[in-house]
């Protein structure tokens, strides 16, 4: 059991992309530093989600680190989007690279992290029992890394492996010669039924709810041609990304904008021509196709109706046809999910689609699944069922700020922050890439980078100064908390049950968790705060010089 008690300037629970930058971005800035990681190994999601077939549906060459330009040239991506072993190798790379593996304490999750007031520290103590101290605590716990259990009649009772997604057992699972379940047609559903219908063709059984929109990725392995190109302009890559609305730029491998036109201004033929150039192209640059996709129910349904008709080409006389024609929600409004080939794992493959959704009952037995009472024989179920996500992981933890306030408590109704950083009644607590910020819209590196360097000037702000002790304006909290809640309900998403909203947790009603109005939006309200000299923190307890009537304008 470790006790590591000096205290900390900074202690980082979680190393996955955001905990190994703050690491080394606090380090480098002078702060005494560690991170704690639950996992046996660093990397975060890129660590736990070792599932078959799981790969990025950014582009790898901009889902990277940007800080260091020398980085940039030494790494060489072997594919357009990266696997899940490249992506850990090159976070191997980087936290080798930049020495920080000593700092990083792998197998330590946390339980609980408590603030004293007397000593304004704060005690963290893991699952194991192990303590540590710190002066400020920086939670880079993740967007998507608290799995939901699904609620399904009889889970417990399943006589076979149940695996989750996100705990692929480390080894690798044989499935050979399996009966094979899988409940879940999201992102990671998808990738996985695309993975493993080859192996098994008749054998797998597609539990599916909801028909999601899948488009292609056109991966490919890149060429010497366009790597050289990239390195030779990453700077210009860079600053694109800076100004666009996802942090992500790439169509069809050229530099592409925020959108400019609306759908409904454009013709029909443009209309249909903007999408076929991002279909060909490949990835989420359907995002970025028209402005008012997220904005306007008829622009969304032009969308729609095109990616149905792209459905149905790929499954034209299938016998279960009309049920992989997504209907549920928006397109866009969860996340478009990017893999190739999916389709032919039913119309190539032989994998059985089975609708559990539409008032159709389905229950776990021993046996398998039942579905409108008929016996689905299983060995295997795999579970593929999402995230509690953004607040997943912070709720989960016994976080108790001033007096002795818990987070969980605190965040009841809805996760409420200053900008996405810091939240009243925590003094010394940050968030990045949690709630509050526009995370799951814009890319993780790009938006990691950004908000652990924010933190990282808060936190040297605040040491020149001498001050010990930050602490939120509640006026400026609620002023960002209403203007987050101002623009969601500008946009469709919350027309659509998903992980966004929480309202994938069965019996949690959807709330307001993350920034809509784009990355350069959410930058610039960051930068005008910093420079300001943050007006709307109180450093040791000096109300004098915040803002009066804080308000955040789009
Ligand atoms: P998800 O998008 O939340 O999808 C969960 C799936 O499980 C949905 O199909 C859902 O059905 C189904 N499900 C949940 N509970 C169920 C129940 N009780 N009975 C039947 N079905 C149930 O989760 P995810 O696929 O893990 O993706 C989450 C996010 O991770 C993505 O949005 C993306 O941001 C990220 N991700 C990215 C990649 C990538 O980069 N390529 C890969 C994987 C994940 P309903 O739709 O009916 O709710």
């Amino acid at each position: 059991m470790t006790n590591e008690q000096q205290p900390w300037d900074v202690v980082i629970v979680g190393a996955g992309i955001s905990g190994i930058y703050a690491l080394k971005q606090l380090r480098d800035a002078g702060f005494s530093a560690i991170a704690l990681e639950a996992g046996p190994h660093h990397g975060g999601t890129w660590y736990w989600n070792s599932y078959p077939g799981a790969r990025v549906d950014i582009e790898s060459i901009e889902f990277s680190f940007k800080f260091d330009p020398e980085l940039e040239q030494e790494w060489t991506w072997s594919n357009r989007y990266a696997g899940q072993p490249e992506l850990l190798r090159y976070l191997d790379y980087v936290v080798e690279r930049y020495d920080l593996a000593p700092h990083i304490r792998l197998g330590v999750r946390v339980a609980a992290s408590i603030f004293d007031e007397t000593t304004t520290t704060w005690g963290l103590r893991s699952e194991d029992g192990d303590t540590f101290t710190a002066r400020h605590v920086v939670l880079a716990t993740g967007a998507l890394s608290a799995p939901k259990r699904p609620v399904i009649d009889g889970l417990d009772t399943f006589a076979g492996d149940v695996l989750q997604s996100v705990r692929w057992p480390a080894g690798g699972y044989d499935l050979a010669g399996k009966q094979v379940g899988v409940v879940g047609t999201g992102s990671t559903g998808v990738q996985i039924i695309t993975a493993i219908a080859p192996e098994l063709g008749e054998n797998l059984h597609v539990l599916q709810r909801t028909a999601p929109y899948v488009v292609p990725a056109h991966n490919a392995a890149l060429t010497e041609e366009f790597v050289t190109s990239v390195k030779g302009s990453y700077d210009i890559w860079r600053e694109a990304e800076q100004a666009h609305c996802g942090g992500f730029v790439a169509v069809d491998y050229e530099i592409g904008s925020s959108p400019t036109v609306m759908t409904l201004e454009a013709t029909e033929a443009e209309r249909v021509a903007e999408f076929e150039k991002r279909w060909h192209s490949g990835g989420l640059c359907f995002y970025s196709s028209f402005g008012d996709l997220l904005l306007n129910t008829d622009a969304n349904r032009e969308l729609a109706n095109y990616l149905r008709d792209k459905v149905r080409e790929q499954v034209a006389g299938h016998p279960m046809e009309e049920k992989f024609i997504p209907r549920d929600y928006m397109p866009l409004t969860r996340r478009l999910i990017v893999e190739d080939g999916y389709y032919d794992a039913y119309t190539v493959h032989g994998a059985n689609l089975v609708d559990v959704g539409n008032g159709n009952t389905f229950e776990v037995v021993p046996d398998g699944v039942r579905v409108n009472g008929e016996l689905i024989e299983l060995d295997t179920l795999i579970l593929a069922t999402g995230f509690e996500g953004v607040i997943g992981a912070p709720i989960s933890m016994d976080i108790r700020g001033a007096g002795g306030v818990e987070l969980k408590d605190a965040w009841e109704d809805a996760p409420s922050t200053l900008l996405g950083y810091t939240v009243h009644g925590f003094p010394n607590m940050y968030l990045v890439n949690g709630a509050g910020c526009p995370g799951a819209l814009t890319q993780a590196f790009t938006l990691s980078e950004f908000q652990v360097e924010w933190v990282r000037d808060l936190l040297t702000f605040a040491r020149e100064r001498g001050y010990t002790r930050i602490d939120t304006s509640p006026a400026a909290q609620t002023a960002w908390t209403t203007h987050l809640d101002e623009v969601l309900n500008m946009t469709l998403f919350p027309t659509a049950a998903s992980w966004y909203m929480g309202s994938n947790v069965e019996g949690r009603k959807p709330m307001p968790m993350l920034y809509l109005g784009g990355f350069p939006a959410y930058k610039r309200h960051s930068l005008e705060q910093r420079d300001q000299g943050f007006p709307d923190l109180a450093f040791d307890g000096a109300t004098e010089r915040l803002r009066e009537q804080p308000a955040f304008t789009l």
